[in-house]
């Protein structure tokens, strides 16, 4: 039985090393909460949110994740768990705030997985602790910044490149990218760029061998990604148009995309996570883990989700060094040849290192249970 005990917020500001950039938005810096649990034998675990200042990407920021979690969810801390999946359950009465509550239950299974003395990838069900890793690549001021930016990557021996692209970039940087990188796996995210006005536009990009488009109309449009995906070759990815189970249910049946990316914070936590990896695997769904520049937590997290079979595409979780100069980890997540292998140590396997989190700590906040 875990009984919690103690809740601690951390609220962190931490500078990102490079603006990153897609065509609404420019992150600068990440403003991001850090959930501490501590339980009765005084075992601690670690949960982060990843939502962003403003609600651009969902409807959740940092300010909501910390209302929900000081004013709600710590109410559900109150009853001892015997497995983490539970907090779902009682945390159903609350709806969406998906960010909120994967902050909560990340750490609940940290501790579960530490009481265990077991890598938190094992428990969730993952057998190779190697997370083969891609890179995205934000909206750069020139295209030859764009391409150098890509060249590095390649060096560096990352497995895919995700770029970001809007509908003034698009064909012009593909062309180029692809007479340099003819070989590269590639891939685009429009987030949510294109209408159903642009198919015959979008159905130029059949031309360039990508991996996948990520998300090219507005969330909720599963009906036009369907008309999409029926006259495309390639295959459509949903990013945020999937938060529960019952999205990815519509997807299947709709036919509205060959591949999700699964995001913790976006589909509520782990226990979703693992319903919708199922689901899809069932389907022949493709699955990838999607990035949030999430700080070392959140990005531990992440690849221990990704090292679940049927995450078949190279994780956006690269090294912490292309993020931070310096993460929130006593060790850096580092890749080696595209590669990320997951520390066998219990819970997420990574030390927090309590001397950054002061460095970047702007409030802490101590929420009684
Ligand atoms: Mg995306």
């Amino acid at each position: 039985m875990i009984k919690i005990k103690q809740m601690t917020l951390y609220r962190l500001r931490m500078p990102l090393r490079t603006p990153f950039s897609n065509w609404r938005e420019q992150v600068k810096e990440k403003d991001l909460y850090i959930c501490e649990l501590v339980d009765q034998d005084g075992v601690t675990g670690y949960g982060e949110s990843v939502a962003f200042d403003s609600p651009w990407y969902t409807e959740e920021t940092t300010e909501t994740v910390h209302y929900i979690a000081k004013t709600y969810l710590k109410q559900l801390l109150k009853e001892p768990f015997s497995h983490p999946s539970e907090f779902i359950e009682r945390a159903n009465v609350i709806k969406r705030n998906h960010m909120a509550k994967a902050m909560v239950e990340g750490a609940l299974w940290d501790i579960f997985a530490k009481r265990l003395e077991m890598p938190l990838y094992q428990v969730l069900g993952g057998k190779n602790p190697k997370v083969n890793v891609g890179v995205a690549i934000g909206m750069k001021q020139t295209d030859d910044e764009t391409l150098d930016a890509i060249g590095q990557a390649e060096k560096d021996g990352y497995k895919r490149i995700k770029l970001k692209v809007s509908k003034k970039n698009d064909l012009r940087l593909i062309e180029k990218i692809r007479a340099k990188f003819p070989m590269m796996p590639l891939m685009i995210d429009a987030n949510g760029a294109y209408t159903i006005q642009d198919i015959e536009h979008v159905k130029k990009f059949d031309h360039y061998n990508l991996l996948m488009i990520e998300q090219p109309f507005h969330p909720e449009d599963f009906v036009d990604h369907k008309y999409l995906q029926e006259q495309l070759h390639t295959p459509v990815c949903l990013d945020e148009s999937i938060h529960t189970i019952q999205d990815v249910r519509t997807a299947i049946a709709l036919e509205s995309c060959r591949i999700i990316s699964v995001k913790l914070g976006r589909v509520g936590g782990f226990r979703n996570a693992l319903t919708i990896h199922d689901l899809c695997q069932k389907h022949q769904i493709g699955l990838w883990t999607g990035g949030m520049l999430e700080a070392g937590i959140g990005r531990a997290q992440s690849l221990a989700l990704a090292t679940l079979p049927g995450f078949t595409y190279p994780a956006d979780q690269a090294g912490a060094d292309r993020y931070w100069e310096k993460d929130i980890l006593s060790e850096e997540i580092m890749a080696k040849n595209g590669m990320i292998t997951l520390p066998e140590r219990p819970g997420i396997g990574y030390e927090v290192d309590k001397a950054a989190i002061a460095y970047y700590q702007i409030d802490r906040e101590i929420v009684k249970v």
